[in-house]
C-alpha cells in the first residue's frame, strides 16, 4: 500500500507527547502520562511537553468531584493529607438536592449503598415491599453516608464490615489541584512552556498535526497531540474542524454566574443544589470558602435575574464579583481525531450538576493509557476509543436529563418544558423499567451504580409499582424485624466519629 505522508506521521511510535492547555485537565493528563509511560524502557522512553497561556489563562472553576478520583491520586502515589492541605480540600459524602422533584423536597444522592444487596435483588426492592406494607421509614435511613452527611460527620471507616463502607470525593480548589500537580508533573520530567498557540504545522498541508506554532514563533513538534485548551479546542476544533453533537435540546442551561463567599462555621460533607426559576445553584465548602454559582437558561432568565437569585440566595459574603460563564453541552464528534485527542472542555461539556467533568478528564486519560499505540496511530485504536468516549458521555447525560425530566414543579415554563420533553431512548427505557418493578440495567462504561439510579429515581418522585419476587421471602414480621436491625446496624458507627471538621483539623494539624 502507498503511504501518503498524511499516513506516515500516523504510523510512527509515538516519542513525544505534546499537551496543550494547563488547566485541570493539562496537569492531569501530564501527571498521569508521565507517571505511567514513564516505566517504559530508555530507549522507548516518551518526553512529554505542556504548553499554556499566561495571558489566557484557566477556567478556574470546578470544586466537586466523585469517588474515583481517590484511585487517581493513589496511582500518583499522593498522600492524602498533602492533597487536602495544598488543594484547601473538604470531604464529600453525597450532593443534596433541594427542591429538585417538588418545591420544598430535598433527597441525597450519597456515594454509599442503602442497606445490604442479596444477589439478583437489590435492597431497594425490599424497601418497596416494605412502603406498600405501610412499614415507615425513609430509603435514605439504611445509608451511612446520609447519616453521616447529616450528622456532618466523617472518617474513613474502610477496612471495617463492608456494610459500613462510606465511600467519598472531595471538594477542592481545582486551580490548586492543577497547580500542586504541574509541581508533581515537573519533578516527572515533564517540560512547561508558556506560551499562546497562533498556528500549527501540519503534514502536507492537512494531514496530522507536526507542530505548534506560538506567537513569538517558537514551534513544539511532537508525534500525539493532547488538545487539553478548554472551550476553545484550538487543536480539535479550530485547526480540524471535528464537529460539535449539540445537545442543549435536553440540557437548555447555557451559562453559569459564579462567586466566591466565606466559609461557613461549620463544614458540611457534602454539596448542595438548589433547584431554582429556570437552573440551579450550587453551594461547595471548601476548607477557606464556599464556592457558589448559578447554571441557568438564558432563554429564560437573563444575566440579571440570574445575578439576583445567586446574590440573594447566597448565606454568606460574597468575597468577589459574580463572574459569567457560557457553555454550549454536548460533546466533541470524535475525541480522537487524527493525532489529536481532546481531554477536558475541549472534548465537551456536561454542566457540574453530578460532579463528572474532573472525572471524564481521569477516565479519558486511563482509557488513552489502556489504547496507547505501540508502533504508530492505527484507525481501530481511534475507533474504539471514540466509541467508548461517546457511550460514557451520553450514560452521564442522561442521568443529567433525569434529574431535570422527572420533576414535579409547576412554577415556571422552564421547569414544565422539561418535564414534558421527550428525552433519549435509552434513558425513557430506564425510567419505564425502573417505574414498573424496580429493575436497573447496569450499562457498561457508565460511572454511576444502581445505587445512584435508585436514589435519583426515587428521590425526583418516580417510586416502583412492583419489586424483585425475592423480596417476597421474609413474612411480614420478619421483614419489620430486619429492616429495624439493619438501619441500627448501619447507624452503628455514627456515634464513634468526629465532627468534618475536628476530622479536617486533626489530619492537617490546624488549631
Ligand atoms: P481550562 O481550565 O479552560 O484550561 C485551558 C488551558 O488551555 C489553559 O491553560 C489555557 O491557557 C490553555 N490555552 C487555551 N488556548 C490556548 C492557546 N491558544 N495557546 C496556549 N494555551 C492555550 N467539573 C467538575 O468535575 N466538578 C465541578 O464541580 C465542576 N464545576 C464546574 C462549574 C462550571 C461553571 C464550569 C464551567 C465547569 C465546571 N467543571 C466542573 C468543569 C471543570 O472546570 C473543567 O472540567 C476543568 O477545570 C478542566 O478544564 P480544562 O483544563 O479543560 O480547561
Amino acid at each position: 500500500m502507498n503511504k501518503t505522508q498524511e499516513d506516515a506521521n500516523v504510523t510512527r511510535p509515538i516519542r513525544k507527547v505534546v499537551i496543550l492547555g494547563g488547566g485541570t485537565a493539562g496537569w492531569m493528563t501530564a501527571a498521569l502520562l508521565a507517571k505511567v509511560l514513564g516505566a517504559t524502557t530508555q530507549e522507548r522512553r516518551i518526553a512529554i511537553e505542556l504548553v499554556e497561556s499566561d495571558d489566557i489563562g484557566i477556567i478556574g472553576v470546578g470544586e466537586a468531584t466523585i469517588p474515583p478520583i481517590q484511585q487517581f491520586n493513589a496511582v500518583l502515589g499522593i498522600d492524602e493529607a498533602e492533597f487536602l492541605r495544598e488543594t484547601k480540600a473538604t470531604i464529600k459524602l453525597a450532593i443534596r438536592f433541594e427542591n429538585w422533584g417538588a418545591i420544598g423536597e430535598s433527597y441525597y444522592h450519597t456515594f454509599g449503598t442503602a442497606g445490604r444487596n442479596l444477589p439478583f435483588c437489590s435492597f431497594h426492592h425490599f424497601w418497596t415491599r416494605a412502603r406498600q406494607l405501610g412499614i415507615e421509614g425513609s430509603y435514605w435511613d439504611f445509608d451511612l453516608n446520609y447519616l453521616s452527611a447529616q450528622a456532618g460527620k466523617f472518617a474513613p471507616t474502610t477496612g471495617n464490615d463492608p456494610i459500613w463502607d462510606m465511600p467519598y470525593a472531595y471538594h477542592f480548589d481545582s486551580a490548586l489541584y492543577g497547580q500542586f500537580l504541574r509541581r508533581y508533573s515537573e519533578r516527572l520530567g515533564v517540560v512547561r512552556t508558556e506560551g499562546t498557540v497562533r498556528d500549527v504545522q501540519r503534514a502536507a498541508g492537512v494531514g496530522d498535526i507536526m507542530a505548534l506554532v506560538l506567537a513569538d514563533g517558537r514551534q513544539v513538534a511532537g508525534d500525539l497531540f493532547i488538545d487539553c485548551s478548554g472551550g476553545r479546542g484550538v487543536l480539535i476544533q479550530q485547526q480540524l474542524g471535528t464537529g460539535y453533537e449539540d445537545w442543549s435540546h435536553w440540557l437548555p442551561c447555557d451559562r453559569a454566574m459564579a462567586v466566591p463567599s466565606q466559609r461557613h462555621a461549620q463544614t458540611a460533607p457534602f454539596t448542595r443544589s438548589i433547584a431554582h426559576g429556570a437552573g440551579w445553584q450550587w453551594q461547595i465548602p471548601l476548607q477557606h470558602r464556599n464556592g457558589n454559582g448559578l447554571v441557568y437558561s438564558s432563554r429564560f432568565c437573563s444575566d440579571d435575574e440570574a445575578a439576583q437569585v445567586l446574590l440573594g440566595h447566597l448565606e454568606t459574603s460574597a468575597l468577589d464579583e459574580p463572574r459569567i460563564i457560557h457553555f454550549r453541552t454536548g460533546r466533541t464528534r470524535r475525541q480522537w481525531n487524527r493525532n489529536v485527542v481532546a481531554i477536558g472542555l475541549s472534548s465537551g461539556f456536561l454542566e457540574p450538576l453530578e460532579s463528572t467533568s474532573i472525572y471524564l478528564i481521569q477516565s479519558a486519560i486511563t482509557r488513552l493509557l489502556h489504547l496507547f499505540p505501540h508502533d504508530g496511530i492505527t484507525a481501530q485504536l481511534i475507533g474504539e476509543y471514540n466509541r467508548q468516549s461517546q457511550i460514557e458521555m451520553e450514560l452521564i447525560r442522561d442521568f443529567i436529563i433525569l434529574h431535570y425530566h422527572a420533576n414535579q414543579r409547576r412554577d415556571s415554563a422552564f421547569w414544565r418544558d422539561l418535564r414534558q420533553m421527550e428525552v433519549p431512548e435509552r434513558l425513557a427505557r430506564k425510567i419505564a423499567l425502573f417505574a414498573a418493578n424496580g429493575t436497573l440495567v447496569q450499562d457498561q462504561y457508565d460511572i454511576f451504580m444502581e445505587p445512584s439510579w435508585a436514589q435519583v429515581l426515587m428521590g425526583q418522585g418516580i417510586v416502583p409499582a412492583d419489586y424483585h419476587p425475592l423480596a417476597d421471602g421474609p413474612s411480614e414480621a420478619q421483614l419489620r424485624r430486619q429492616l429495624a436491625q439493619l438501619a441500627q446496624l448501619k447507624a452503628r458507627p455514627l456515634d464513634q466519629l468526629p465532627s468534618h471538621d475536628d476530622y479536617l483539623q486533626r489530619l492537617l494539624g490546624q488549631p
